[in-house]
This record gives C-alpha cells, sequence and structure tokens, in this order.
C-alpha cells in the first residue's frame, strides 16, 4: 500500500510540529510558508520545503499540492489567508483540507467553505489542561463528541484493592470500562473479579457528566 503524503502551509509551532512529526513517522512531506526563514527552520527534517504564497493558486499548482493526500492549514494569525488558502484548495480538489482554527467563527466559516476538518489546538489544550487541573487522576480525556468521552482515570485508593465487579461502573455511572493499563500492557478484556492495584489506569467510555461524576467519586 503506498503510504500517503502530507502538505502543512504555515509553519508557525503548530504547522512545524506536525510537519515534522510525520515526516519522522516516515512520511513524505511538503512544507510551505511564506517566510524563507520559516522554510529554513524545517527544511532539514521534512522531505521538501518551500516559500510560496498559499493565497496564490498558481503557486499551489505549481508545487502539485492536488496530488497530495492530506493537506494541513496551519495558518492562524492571518484569518484571511488561512481562509482564502483553504478556498483554493478546496477548488483544486484536494481530498482532505484539515485547518488550525484561530476562534470558533473563524471554524465555524471554514466548515462552510468545505473544510474536512477543523482543528482547535489552544482551545483544546486548554480544555485539558484545566480539565487536569480539577481531575488530577485523569490522564487523558478524548472527546468523541460533545457529550461523550474516553478518558483514563488513575486508580485511587477508592479504587485500588477492588475488582470492576464491586466497582459497579456501569450501573452506577452508566460507563464502560474498556481496558485496564497496568505495566506498560493494555488488558482490553478486563474481567470481572480482577483486583485492581496501585499504578493501574482505567480506561473509561461514558457520557461527560456521569464520568464527571465516576472522576469525584473516585478523586
Ligand atoms: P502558530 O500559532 O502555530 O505559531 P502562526 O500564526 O504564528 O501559527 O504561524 C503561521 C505561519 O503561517 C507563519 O509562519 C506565516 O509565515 C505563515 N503564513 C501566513 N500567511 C501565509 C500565506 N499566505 N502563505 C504561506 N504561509 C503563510
Amino acid at each position: 500500500m503506498l503510504k500517503k503524503q502530507f502538505a502543512v502551509i504555515g509553519l508557525g509551532r503548530f504547522g512545524s510540529s506536525v510537519a515534522k512529526y510525520l515526516a519522522g513517522m516516515g512520511y513524505e512531506v511538503l512544507a510551505i510558508d511564506e517566510s524563507e526563514e520559516r522554510v529554513q527552520d524545517v527544511a532539514h527534517a521534512v522531505t521538501q520545503a518551500v516559500s510560496a504564497d498559499s493565497t496564490e493558486e498558481e503557486a499551489l499548482r505549481a508545487l502539485g499540492i492536488r496530488n497530495f493526500d492530506v493537506v494541513v492549514v496551519a495558518i492562524g494569525q492571518n484569518i484571511q489567508a488561512s481562509i482564502l488558502t483553504t478556498l483554493v484548495l478546496k477548488d483544486m480538489g484536494v481530498p482532505f483540507i484539515i485547518v488550525k482554527a484561530q476562534n470558533e467563527l473563524h471554524g465555524k466559516v471554514l466548515g462552510k467553505i468545505g473544510a474536512d476538518k477543523v482543528v482547535y489546538p489552544e482551545r483544546d489544550m486548554g480544555l485539558r489542561v484545566a480539565h487536569q487541573l480539577i481531575s488530577p487522576n485523569i490522564l487523558e480525556h478524548i472527546e468523541l463528541s460533545a457529550e461523550h468521552s474516553i478518558v483514563e482515570l488513575k486508580a485511587s485508593s477508592a479504587i485500588i484493592g477492588k475488582n470492576l465487579k464491586q466497582l459497579d461502573i456501569r450501573a452506577k455511572f452508566n460507563c464502560n470500562v474498556l481496558a485496564v493499563k497496568r505495566d506498560g500492557e493494555i488488558n482490553i478484556t478486563p474481567r470481572p473479579d480482577d483486583l485492581l492495584e496501585e499504578g493501574d489506569v482505567l480506561v473509561i467510555v461514558g457520557r461527560n457528566d456521569q464520568l464527571t461524576q465516576l472522576e469525584q467519586e473516585y478523586a
């Protein structure tokens, strides 16, 4: 199977980190920024790095951007350039466009003009940090929808020494324990009578309000 090819437009903190990670994982990455300095900063780490203004259709065409499977638009401050770039990419028929939004309104516009996925890295990281401050036992939080999430809950003293049957999480909170992580291993078929130990991490899916109740009970 052919490996996916990626292009990243805008090499600020977010874009350059996406580009470097993908290239590090062995994918072909074209990195684009109008600033020659930014281009030079990532050139050593990616397949190809070029300086171009992504709002100019001709420049993108010359780079063969249509042939990339996924294009990430990581232009932050300049909302106009971000929107124009997305529009141009969409018109050119790029199969999948992911765009970083500055705020909700920007994200809404991006969705309307056909961005396939809109991400809000600052907002999401802010929520994550805040959530961790309130619930230090929550190691990970993955939003599945506006109402449902998967969390990784570190076993507190209220959990250690008990088994899943005793905790009765499904009946009490309508949440499901998907897996138990222990010493770097993941048990995806935890049994009701397995005793939970210090250091265990429970991977739980449920509705957000019920997960919050569960977190409070086992804080
Ligand atoms: P971050 O918050 O991720 O650091 P920035 O907004 O600082 O993001 O960076 C966005 C990058 O996008 C900058 O390096 C900027 O030069 C680049 N950029 C902005 N407009 C264009 C454009 N029209 N074409 C190409 N690159 C652009």
